[in-house]
């Protein structure tokens, strides 16, 4: 089964979100823990998280996928804002183990001037810092597009982080369509190689969700601009291999194309079309 979904408004909560995204043909979603501008995030509403599961549990849902704020930095140089970073991390951990068994995706981080190796280590510290041996949820790394001074647009950075993090059980990889391919990795003309090459370097089994992007920009550009699914320099046919590969097609597959809801409902279509059961 093709589980497949878009990123939705978490305002209304678990169940408005799993109604919502029933309505456009989506059998996952994700969405932002609080937020991105900062303040606190809402308290969770148990009842709310109940019945979400339930619905979820009813129609064969795939996993939810929590993303971070894109705003905090968790290898930041500054000692609050990696302090803010960490806490904000911490407490969406807590969150979501009132949905268990669903993932939450973070972006590495930008080290800035302090070089990727040290940006590094401040991650490993972060994930040391966040992880707790009885938490339900795994952490997942997204792969970046290589924007300014960005850790983890290569698979080497993201096996580091994976090696040094003592509860290295709790993480898994978000491949990222778009950032992939403005990073250099090739997955709209050799996508084989980008997924042996994932293999040998991190190991498939990592890998846990993917985010379906097509790009604005060129190969290897570096920028990180999505575009519509088609619209882009990746183009329909690399989504209709991706979606289909051997190795790709029982993951969760997320949208985060510029779409409002009814342009999310015509992807998902499109994609559902394109999947060979
Ligand atoms: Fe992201
Ligand atoms: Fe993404
Ligand atoms: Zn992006």
């Amino acid at each position: 089964m093709l589980h497949i979904g878009c990123h939705l408004s978490a305002s209304g909560g678990f169940l408005a979100m799993g109604k919502t995204a029933l309505s456009i043909g989506a059998n996952v979603f994700q969405f932002f823990t609080r937020n991105p501008r900062g303040g606190a995030a809402k308290a969770i509403d148990e009842a709310d998280a109940a019945a979400f599961l339930a619905l979820a549990e009813e129609n064969h849902f795939g996993p939810i996928l929590a993303h971070a704020p894109y705003t905090i930095n968790p290898c930041a140089l500054d000692p609050r804002t990696l302090e803010f970073a960490r806490e904000t991390m911490a407490d969406d951990l807590r969150r979501m183990e009132y949905v268990p068994g669903n993932l939450y995706n973070f972006h590495p981080g930008s080290h800035v001037k302090q070089g990727v190796e040290v940006g590094i280590e401040k991650i490993v510290e972060t994930l040391d810092l966040v992880l707790r041996p009885e938490q339900q949820t795994t952490v997942l790394l997204e792969t970046m597009a290589g924007k300014g001074s960005e850790v983890g647009s290569r698979f080497e950075e993201l096996r580091a982080i994976i090696d040094r993090v003592a509860l290295a059980d709790k993480l898994g990889v978000c491949m990222d369509t778009c950032h992939l391919s403005d990073a250099g990795y090739d997955v709209a003309g050799d996508l084989d190689g980008v997924l042996r090459e994932f293999d040998r370097v991190v190991g498939l089994d990592r890998l846990r969700a993917v985010h379906i992007n097509d790009s604005k920009n060129p190969f290897a550009s570096h920028k990180d601009r999505h575009e519509v699914i088609g619209g882009g320099y990746l183009g329909l046919d690399a989504f209709e291999r991706i979606i289909n590969h051997p190795l790709l097609r029982h993951l969760p597959f997320y949208l985060e194309t510029p779409n409002e809801l009814d342009g999310y409902a015509r992807e998902i279509a499109l994609l559902r079309g394109l999947y060979r059961e």
